[in-house]
């Protein structure tokens, strides 16, 4: 069967009065930049409170369907067979050509919902509903009307044109990117800070995103991964503007000045300061880190203390009380659990010591950072200005 348009439908909890178009006009934007690279000419609008993606001429059906699902805000995606309003007659048969074609087997229930968006037809909805179930009905017997719990939905729409379609295909949910600004995700090559990218994305905050790299220690391919991932989190986020921060030389002095079981926090303490840095300068509102609650020893609360205080922006961690069985399933989902499980060294389980504090106290964390004063800010001013920036996209 070929579709001629796709009706987009999104949630309207939470987007009444001034903030719809707001709404709609981002999802119009995001729908547009993930056709961008799909093969066909789209035209995407906005018409009486629903959104259509029209298709000029041939194009790619699932591509385009699989690009569809990965913009947040789309609850349903219902892919339409489009044609010209050459009388009722016509109509009835174009309808009887389509469930023939979309139900081979014909052992279904279905409930026609006609809905007159041009108002001088010279059939109301309910007319168009009784004869086109009619005209179903007599050419299958073996369907049969249910009209509480139909297996199908055959949606009927004159609108210039007619449209007409019964098949939902869901979409990710959630607020179009854009409409919730933008925070600063902290990316390192594993599997959880991708998946939290993702989560907050899916609430419509665009996303940049901070990775420390310890070269020579880590390899250029451990910081291709991470251009992989963020790649992959941008097919759903939109564009991120990647910092890639040499963080050799703070790690070294670390590792050379403070108890090497305090060395994970501090090192977090460094990376989330850091992070912070190019978040304001960026404007973003809040940083989201992949931590979740007693992981691993650097996600204890008392260590989730400990590196939250560096920050005065807000932290977010969509990934608090999930599991990592219930990460790996997102990451599988969202297609970035392949990449994130290649095996390259990560700069923290370089330098990891045998025993890392699980309980670290503030005071003394403090108090072992004293013996970075001499060098500490330069070095910290020197891996801010070295930063080498990747648009992803
Ligand atoms: P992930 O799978 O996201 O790497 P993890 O389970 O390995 O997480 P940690 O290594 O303790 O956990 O890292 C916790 C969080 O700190 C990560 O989710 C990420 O947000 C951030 N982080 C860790 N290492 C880096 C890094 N090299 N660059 C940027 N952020 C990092
Ligand atoms: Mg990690």
């Amino acid at each position: 069967m070929t579709f001629q348009t796709f009706l987009i439908k999104y949630g309207e909890i939470g987007i009444k009065g001034k903030n719809r178009h707001l709404f709609e006009d981002a999802l119009v934007r995001q729908i547009r930049y993930a056709l961008k690279d799909v093969d066909g000419e789209f035209s995407v609008y906005k018409s009486q409170a629903r959104i259509y993606v029209d298709c000029e001429g041939d194009y790619d059906y699932d591509e385009t369907v699989e690009s569809l699902k990965r913009v947040f805000g789309i609850v349903g995606i219902c892919p339409v067979v489009r044609k010209e309003d050459e009388g009722f007659e016509k109509l009835k048969d174009d309808v009887v050509a389509y469930m023939d074609e979309m139900y081979p087997d014909k052992k279904i229930t279905f409930k026609v919902e006609a809905r007159r968006a041009r108002k001088t037809y010279p059939l109301n909805s309910m007319e168009i509903n009784c004869l086109v179930g009619e005209a179903v009905l007599e050419a299958f017997p073996e369907i049969r009307v249910d009209v509480h719990k139909p297996d199908v939905m055959l949606h009927i729409e004159v609108r210039n044109q007619v449209y007409i379609y019964s098949e939902i295909i869901p979409g990710p949910g959630g607020m179009p990117v854009g409409t919730n600004g933008k925070a600063m995700l902290l990316l390192s090559g594993g599997i959880d800070s991708p998946v939290a990218g993702y989560m907050v994305s899916k609430r419509g905050v665009g996303i940049e995103a901070t990775y420390f790299h310890a070269p020579p220690y880590t390899s250029e391919r451990a910081k291709q991964k991470v251009v992989d991932l963020a790649k992959l989190v941008a097919k759903y986020a939109g564009p991120i503007k990647l910092h890639v921060v040499n963080f050799t030389d703070i790690q070294l002095y670390i590792y050379d000045k403070c108890p090497h079981d305090e060395l994970t926090i501090i090192m977090r303490r460094y990376m989330m300061k850091i992070a912070e840095h190019f978040a304001k300068e960026d404007g973003c509102l809040g940083l989201i880190t992949g931590e979740s609650i007693g992981q691993v020893a650097s996600q204890t609360m008392q260590s989730l203390a400990a590196t939250n205080e560096v920050c005065t922006l807000p932290v977010y961690r969509p990934l608090i009380g999930f599991d990592k069985q219930e990460i790996v399933e997102v990451s599988e989902k969202i297609n970035t659990y392949e990449t994130s499980i290649q095996p390259f060294e990560d700069c923290c389980t370089i330098f990891v010591a045998k025993h890392p504090v699980t309980k670290p106290n503030i005071n003394i964390i403090k108090k072992s950072e004293e013996n970075l004063a001499e060098k500490i800010d330069g070095l910290v001013r020197q891996a801010i200005e070295t930063v080498e920036i990747i648009e992803v996209k």
